[in-house]
């Protein structure tokens, strides 16, 4: 197979950097473009330099009809608005397109669904090994349980992130819900503030915790009469989400256009 050329998009973010030094680890992979918004500060710099490693010979621009052009694949982990109009230009040129962009409002989701008419996209609030598995055990563990357990996701990240609940709880929620037989949008209490009466059975609850430099914890907790059960991930930096995301790339380079999850690439869909 010839290398798959890769642009990241968000290339001076946290994730953009992480993105570009996973890419550069991949031999199946070249990078091929650097995109950052126009005005950024770090427009014109070596990528490699950015990510802390040698130089690519990579300047990062804003240009992203050009650099796409030139393009196989996008790694886009950057922002909502930003994502939806990647989308359309990956879309008409065919191209793969990883989003690991968490806040996409539920009718926003028709813009990436018309997109990956042309696009293989593939979109996961989570692109770790470790989620996408725990996200299998809490579909099980819901299923055989039912709602005499009353089920709660309590998540903490670093005091930068902007959406909450996260995007790796609504992916966990999403899975408690299918193991129930529900619909998540119907059942979920995202927040609890003052006199709330006693807990509605059958809903799944959200915390939300932020504060320092945490990567991302997520617990899962499904509390019946006398007895609890917790599952929990953590994840201690950022490189597994950016190994995940190359992964989902060199796959979807292989699929029909369309839209993929997580659970696809890793062969984890019920
Ligand atoms: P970040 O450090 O703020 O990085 C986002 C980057 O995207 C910034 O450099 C930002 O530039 C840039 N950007 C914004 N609009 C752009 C545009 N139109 N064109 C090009 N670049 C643009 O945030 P982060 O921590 O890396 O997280 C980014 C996203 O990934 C968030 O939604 C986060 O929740 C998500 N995430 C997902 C996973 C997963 O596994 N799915 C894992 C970690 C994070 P400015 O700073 O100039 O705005």
């Amino acid at each position: 197979m010839a290398e798959l050329r890769v642009v990241v998009v968000g290339a001076g973010g946290r994730m953009g950097r992480a993105l570009i030094r996973a890419v550069a680890d991949e031999s199946r992979m070249r990078l091929v473009g650097a995109l950052e918004r126009p005005g950024s500060a770090v427009l014109g710099m070596d990528a490699g330099t950015l990510a802390g490693i040698e130089p690519l010979g990579v300047a990062v621009t804003d240009h992203a009809s050009d650099l796409f052009d030139g393009a196989d694949a996008v790694l886009d982990f950057t922002s909502p608005a930003a994502t939806l109009a990647y989308a359309e230009l990956a879309g008409t040129r065919g191209l793969v397109h990883v989003i690991g962009t968490t806040g996409i409002e539920a009718q926003d989701e028709e813009t990436l669904r018309l997109a990956s008419h042309g696009a293989r996209i593939v979109k996961s609030g989570n692109m770790s090994l470790g989620v996408n598995l725990l996200a299998g055990l809490v579909r099980q563990a819901a299923a055989a349980l039912g709602p005499d357990f009353d089920l709660e996701i309590l998540e903490m990240h670093h005091r930068h992130k902007v959406d909450a609940p996260s995007g790796t709880a609504l992916l966990l929620g999403e899975a408690a819900a299918e193991g129930r037989e529900i619909a998540l949008g119907q059942h979920s209490v995202r927040v609890r503030d003052g006199h709330t009466g006693p807990r509605e059975r059958g809903t799944i609850g959200f915390a939300t915790l932020r504060g320092g430099s945490v990567v991302g914890d997520h617990m899962v907790v499904l509390a019946g009469e006398g007895e609890r059960i917790e599952l929990t991930h953590r994840a201690e930096n950022r490189t597994i989400f950016a190994r995940g995301a190359v992964r989902a790339a060199l796959w979807a380079h292989e699929q029909k256009p369309g839209l993929y999850s997580m659970a696809d690439v890793l062969g984890l869909s019920t």
